[in-house]
């Protein structure tokens, strides 16, 4: 039994590392994911810059058309004021064309000052354009690597996987059983050292007759409090100095 309790301490060892690998392959969509929404937020900004331009010269035309519009009619009311023979008529119509006047005035100014302000826009809109090039760059590299990254990961995963099955399959059935019965509700550690008196896993004391089952190796020894496979502190110092200078890096 001795064998299968070391083969179970490397097999435990394997499956952590793959556990770790595991997770780290599933985090790098989601990272890649936070790169490309960092990247489409500085996107929207840039193209802001140019939605504001757009806005500012529609307001601009849109002043320019009502400019054209109060000409027409001051030009109408000054036809009128020529021919008009009614005083009174004529000081109203001359009221109106001065008062077109002044809103083509403002409208002019308004329009001249949108339409510098389009321009800086535009300006900053190439600024904007010209600082996302790096970032593009950047985002790019970040996807060659995730995909390179994945690759390597699900390689070293398979590899490692397949040499911890063919470990696992040396295990006694018992120790194999026991091992896959423990392993979901133990998150991946069903075994554990005996440290001192105590269980590595959970703490509690171990019984002395159960500490001298782990020193004899006869049987499978567990712990009354977590249900954990108990090793000797040796075997699992021994199996963990020799899975982290062979393969699976801790
Ligand atoms: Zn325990």
């Amino acid at each position: 039994m001795k064998e299968t309790l070391s083969t179970l301490t490397a097999v435990q060892k394997f499956d952590d590392r793959l556990m770790v690998l595991r997770r780290r392959l599933e985090s790098l969509p989601v990272e890649l994911g936070e790169q490309e929404t960092r990247y489409s937020v500085l996107e929207a900004e840039a193209e802001k810059h140019l939605v504001e331009r757009k806005r500012a010269l529609s307001w601009a035309q849109s002043l320019e058309n009502d400019v054209r519009d109060w000409e027409a009619r001051v030009e109408k009311l000054e036809q009128q004021i020529r021919i008009l023979r009614d005083a009174g008529a004529a000081q109203v119509a001359r009221h109106e064309a001065e008062q077109h006047r002044g809103e083509i005035a403002k409208a002019e100014e308004k329009a001249i000052v949108l339409l510098e302000k389009a321009e800086k826009l535009a300006e900053s809109a190439v600024e904007a354009k010209e600082g996302l090039a790096p970032e593009l760059e950047e985002l790019e590299l970040f996807r060659k690597t995730v995909v390179a990254d994945e690759v390597e990961l699900q390689e070293e995963i398979a590899f490692l996987q397949n040499c911890r099955d063919t470990l696992f399959q040396k295990a006694h059935r018992s120790g194999r059983d026991l091992y896959e019965k423990l392993m979901p509700s133990r998150k991946g550690r069903p075994v554990t050292s005996l440290r001192g008196d105590s269980c590595g896993g959970c703490g509690m004391s171990v019984a002395p007759n159960d500490r001298i089952k782990v020193a004899k190796m006869a049987s499978i020894a567990t712990c009354r409090s977590c249900s954990r496979i108990l090793v000797q502190e040796e075997v699992w110092d021994s199996v963990r100095e020799e899975t982290s200078v062979e393969g699976p890096r801790a």
